[in-house]
């Protein structure tokens, strides 16, 4: 903690140096004049620094690696801009990929690490592709680093490092928001949502993970333009799904998109439940999804698994319960019920955030499993436990057993199971097994019981 605000002091005292050349507002702070070191930055993203350096290109670490460097933080991923064409980009590297449509990148692989260049892009009104609604469809008009940055999202994400003499560039006040700790938008906030409103999201995920405040102007349109999200294609907002909840401030996320009017566009179903009628049935839901969502948080602070299919299995619980329950009602039996609004309940949420095959058999296993989980004797409980999803469905059922204490019982039963010996986990079937015998005992139906006895 202690290195990260000496990092942040050292810089935050630098006086920026303003230099011709470059545009009335540009500032290029020099080696000595900035927090920045090449130990902070990986050594793949180094070598591909490098390499496009050497073979005459400009090359620059640029987005969220420059900016949570600066905030001390370490980044996720390195980003590259450089005016190399993603072409030109491959010619150097033999692990090159192009990937995109809507914009084209260069992707270097190096095992599981991908390293993202991006070629210098200009945001030309004329050479844009855009929807009715001003949305961009194509956009891979190459300009300069100037116009570069100002296609950019926020100022802050808009800053340059520069391999050749390690200099930062500042093309649209980043330094000066960053010390500020805030999130603006780079030209008229609007214009930019309406141009791609998954910045609206973006908004949100970096102020809850970087803990930034959102300059006003910048948020003022988001409550009225929300429902663009719904232009957006589905499969892109999986990633977004994602990277808004499994990146360790999901909980936080959560509480500002349902504030900012936001949720309601990822997640309608949920949103219905979370503000049902009966308040003591949607506290409950919303209690599910903040003890799950608090759950992925520290599992990703301890450098434990997350898995995504796992939350939305949780987001779409309550409107799964709440199908089933109208199924029912329409005569249908409570398997057949439950196993249809599986199916409804998917399909409606891939409307909106499409979910991948298989992270779709996965939240169709944690449910079915939850019918399955009560059934705890003899064979039946063996084949529950070695199931290949049981951790999850276990886990599932932990969760619904606090803000649901009638689950309690059962969830106390499994965790007992698992924490026991041979001898005792036998001792437990025998347990239930009798349980179950004394409770068959019980006439069920008098008169058959009655009409079996004379048969006799
Ligand atoms: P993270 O830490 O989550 O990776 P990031 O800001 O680096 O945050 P990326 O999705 O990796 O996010 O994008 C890299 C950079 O590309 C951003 O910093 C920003 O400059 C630019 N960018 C990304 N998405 C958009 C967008 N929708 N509109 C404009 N610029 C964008
Ligand atoms: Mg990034």
């Amino acid at each position: 903690m202690s290195s990260i605000i000496k990092s942040v002091k050292r810089w935050f005292a630098s006086p920026a140096t303003e230099t011709s050349g470059a545009g009335a507002n540009t500032q290029i702070i020099s080696r000595d004049q900035h927090s920045i070191s090449r130990k902070d930055i990986s050594e793949n993203a180094l070598k591909v620094l490098y390499r496009l350096s050497n073979a005459g290109y400009e090359s620059f670490l640029v987005g969220g690696g420059v900016r949570d460097i600066l905030l001390g933080l370490h980044p996720k991923d390195f980003d590259i801009a450089t005016n190399a064409t993603p072409e030109q980009v491959k010619e150097l590297f033999r692990n090159c990929r192009i990937v995109g449509r809507r914009f084209r990148l260069a992707h270097i692989l190096f095992g599981r690490d991908v390293i993202e260049v991006a070629t210098f892009r200009a945001h030309c009104d004329d050479n844009i592709q855009q929807a009715k609604e001003g949305m961009i469809l194509r956009d891979n008009v190459y300009g300069d680093i100037e116009e570069d940055a100002i296609r950019r999202d926020f100022t802050i994400n808009a800053l340059y490092y520069n391999i050749k003499d390690f200099s930062v560039h500042d093309y649209c006040d980043g330094l000066s928001d960053l010390r500020k700790r805030q999130l603006r938008m780079i030209g008229d906030p609007e214009t930019r949502y309406r141009e791609d409103p998954v910045r609206m999201l973006r908004v949100v995920r970096l102020a809850c993970k970087l803990d930034l405040s959102i300059e006003q102007k910048t948020l003022e349109p988001i409550a009225e333009l929300s429902y663009l999200l719904e232009q957006v294609p589905a499969a892109r907002l999986w990633e977004e799904y994602r990277k808004l909840f499994l990146a360790g401030a999901g909980k936080l996320t959560f509480q500002k998109l349902r504030e900012y009017g936001l949720f309601h566009a990822l997640f309608p179903a949920t949103d219905r439940a979370l503000k049902h009628q009966d308040t003591a049935q949607a506290q409950q839901t919303e209690q599910l999804v903040l003890d799950a969502l608090e759950n992925t948080d520290t599992r990703i602070a301890t450098e434990q698994t997350v898995n995504p299919a796992f939350l939305m299995a949780v987001m779409l619980w309550q409107p799964l319960l709440e199908s089933t329950e109208a199924l029912q009602q329409k005569g249908n039996n409570f398997n057949d019920a439950f196993f249809k609004s599986m199916a409804r309940v998917l399909n409606a949420q891939s409307q909106h955030i499409s979910i991948p095959r298989r992270y779709a058999l996965v939240i169709r296993d944690i449910w079915s499993m939850q019918l399955r989980l009560p059934a705890h004797h003899g064979k039946k409980a063996w084949s529950i436990f070695e199931h290949p999803r049981f951790r999850a469905a276990y886990d599932f059922l932990l969760l619904r057993s606090q803000s649901d204490p009638r689950q309690k019982e059962l969830a106390d039963w499994w965790t007992k199971f698992q924490d026991a010996d041979a001898n005792d986990r036998r001792q437990m079937l025998q347990q239930t097994a009798t349980g179950k015998k004394r409770r068959r005992r019980k006439p069920r139906n008098p008169k058959r019981q009655q009409a079996s006895k004379n048969r006799h």
